[in-house]
Formats: C-alpha cells, structure tokens, sequence
C-alpha cells in the first residue's frame, strides 16, 4: 500500500462499519483504497470468482464517496470478475 492514494474518509458510522477488509465482506475496502460491493461468487467454465462492483455513492447515507475519476484511476488495481 502506497500513500499515493487518499484513503477513504467515512461519510458515516455505517459505512465505517459496513467496511471490511474481509473479502468475504459485502463491502470491502480495496487495497488500492477504493470502496466495492460484493456481488457474491459466480461459477463460470468451472471456476469459481467473487464478482465486485464499484459503488459511487454510500448506500446508508447518499454522499458520494468515490468519484467515477477516483474510480477509474484505482481500478487499474483492481481484479474484477467480468
Ligand atoms: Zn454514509
């Protein structure tokens, strides 16, 4: 983890606590310190993936926690299912 990326600053208590660092989480707090929704596993050609969606905005409280720039720059980390 670098300190390039701002971290993400909670909107509110609930999606503090909502965030894990547990891939088994339902939102999961990304290394590269962008906020994804866990979609759950699909199995596809025998393999099974977790499928991850970015969220734009807080699902307890509407603030726009990452902008689809934050987004974008940080995806290039990201593994996501397709
Ligand atoms: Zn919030």
């Amino acid at each position: 983890m670098t300190d390039e990326l701002e971290l993400i600053n909670f909107c509110c208590e609930e999606l503090e606590d909502a965030v894990s660092s547990d891939p088994e989480a339902s939102l999961i707090e990304h290394d590269s310190g962008l906020i994804l929704l866990n979609l759950g596993h699909r199995e596809e050609d025998g393999e099974t993936g977790v499928v991850l969606a970015t969220i734009r905005f807080c699902p307890f409280c509407g603030t726009e926690i990452q902008t689809d720039e934050d987004i974008e720059a940080a995806l290039g980390a990201v593994e996501i299912v397709e």
